[in-house]
């Protein structure tokens, strides 16, 4: 009997893993549609700075609503697309809908925006001739380099050959910020602080949701900005939740801060009436 049911559980779990085997394949498939027919949306969140409570920069985030599944996270598809190889066209898509978006927002508002946009690793490591794309396109708009942040993660900076700072240069000379994603949950060394230029920290929200629990995440907060700053680099909060972290924060002398405290991810017409709209009204 215990052979039988060993057996079956076997049985089971071959079924299960070509059951999954299966899903990721039709996913894959689905992804390319939608990559050829462009078919995303883009969410943005707003990011606070801090002393003035104005919004000043945007971050830009995927979206994906699957016909029959509904919405599909980026932490679901994005992986899938950076083995794919898809992540390069979806890199570009995004980049352009940002950078006409920054152009449509400066005609009906008469503001700039800046728009951060993320970059894994992979799109760094594979794009050739897209880099300069970038650029290009960015002339072409007449959008300034300034007005774009690219959001890279520590996983990148540990790859460190000089491609990839010979890159990050590039953007700097352009104009363009830097800022290091998802801060404290890579390996954080800090000999890459020095030796790369970045503009921005963004400390990860697994530390900024557990600032009132937490006492020795408060320190480490306030390490990490206090050494920030030291070497020229603004810090925004990302996943801040509550008031009170809020507080601790402005405390703690960050900069910037990002989360549902302030908004969640908004489609492009909601953020623009609720954060651009009012600005034009203002000023008549
Ligand atoms: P990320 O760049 O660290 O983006 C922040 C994520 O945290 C977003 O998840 C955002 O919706 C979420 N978030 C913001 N505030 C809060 C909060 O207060 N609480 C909580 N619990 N979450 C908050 P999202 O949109 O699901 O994106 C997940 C990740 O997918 C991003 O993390 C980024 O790494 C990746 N991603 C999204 N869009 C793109 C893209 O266009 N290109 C690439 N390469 N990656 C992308
Ligand atoms: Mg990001
Ligand atoms: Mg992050
Ligand atoms: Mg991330």
């Amino acid at each position: 009997a215990a052979k039988e049911m060993g057996r079956n559980r076997f049985n089971y779990f071959t079924h299960s893993m070509q059951q999954h085997a299966h899903y990721r394949m039709k996913l894959i498939q689905d992804l390319r549609e939608a990559v050829a027919a462009c078919d995303f949306d883009v969410y943005y969140q707003p990011i606070t700075d801090l002393n003035t409570q104005q919004v000043v920069k945007v971050e830009a985030l995927i979206r994906w609503h699957h016909s029959t599944r509904g919405a599909i996270s980026p932490g679901e598809f994005i992986p899938i697309a950076e083995d794919t190889g898809l992540i390069m066209d979806i890199g570009d898509w995004i980049f352009r809908k940002a950078v006409n978006q920054i152009v449509a927002w400066r005609e009906r508002y008469d503001i700039e925006v800046q728009i951060s946009i993320n970059k894994s690793p992979i799109q760094f490591r594979d794009e050739g001739q897209r880099f300069d794309a970038w650029f290009t396109y960015l002339e072409q708009k007449g959008v300034p380099g300034s007005c774009v942040c690219i959001e890279i993660t520590e996983g990148l900076l540990l790859e460190a050959n000089d491609n990839v700072s010979e890159k990050l240069l590039r953007y700097r000379d352009n104009g363009v910020q830097v800022s290091l994603d998802d801060f404290g949950t890579g390996y954080s060394s800090l000999a890459y602080l020095k030796r790369f230029d970045i503009d921005y920290l963004k400390i990860d929200r697994s530390f900024t949701n557990q600032l009132e629990e937490d006492e020795n995440n408060v320190t480490l907060c306030e390490a990490i900005i206090v050494m920030a700053h030291k070497l020229g680099i603004k810090v925004i909060a990302e996943g801040v939740e509550t008031k009170a972290q809020v507080e601790i924060l402005q405390q703690m002398g960050c900069d910037y801060a990002q989360g549902y405290f302030y908004s969640r991810p908004l489609p492009c017409e909601q953020f623009e009436l609720r954060y651009l709209a009012p600005n034009k009204r203002r000023h008549g």
